[in-house]
């Protein structure tokens, strides 16, 4: 039995191939709750799903401004920044990301992700056919995807 009950999963095809970016999803869960902003993305390692996330920020130690970890100088007085801030990830690299919606355990996550990439795959193929129109997804945020460095999409 399913640890959940999908009832829909929406795939955004992406036209430029050399991105690592692929797609974006939406998924409903039973009927009742949408995650959106899920990015299929082309890893080392094949397709992956990352689930929607924020950047983490830290306080300046200057003027107690609100800055993305990665950030050098403080944007609202231009304080000098530690460059080592935050926590590390199990691998030993900065943790700059927090997962906003996402499976809290393993079977879970394998369910997730093995349904969003199907979809993703029917709807690679279903773009070949003549007369292809791309689902409805205009409540996607693009410009999340563009505040994404490159480096983060490297695992
Ligand atoms: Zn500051």
């Amino acid at each position: 039995m399913p640890p959940l009950e999908i009832s829909e999963i929406r795939i955004k095809l992406l036209e430029n191939q050399r991105d690592k970016l692929r797609a974006f999803a939406s998924l409903t869960v039973d009927r009742c709750v949408v995650v959106r902003d899920i990015k299929i993305i082309e890893g080392p390692g094949g397709l992956f799903v990352a689930m929607p996330s924020r950047k983490l920020m830290d306080r300046c130690f200057e003027c107690g401004g609100k800055n993305h970890l990665r950030a050098r100088y403080c944007n609202d007085c231009g304080a000098r920044l530690e460059s080592d801030r935050g926590e590390s990830d199990l691998r030993g690299r900065p943790k700059l990301y927090a997962d906003i919606a996402h499976p809290i355990h393993q079977a879970a996550r394998d369910f997730v992700q093995g349904a969003i990439l199907s979809a993703y795959r029917a709807e690679v193929e279903r773009s070949t056919e003549e007369g292809y129109v791309a689902q409805s997804f205009e409540d996607l945020d693009y410009h999340a995807y563009e505040e994404w460095p490159e480096k983060e999409l490297e695992g």
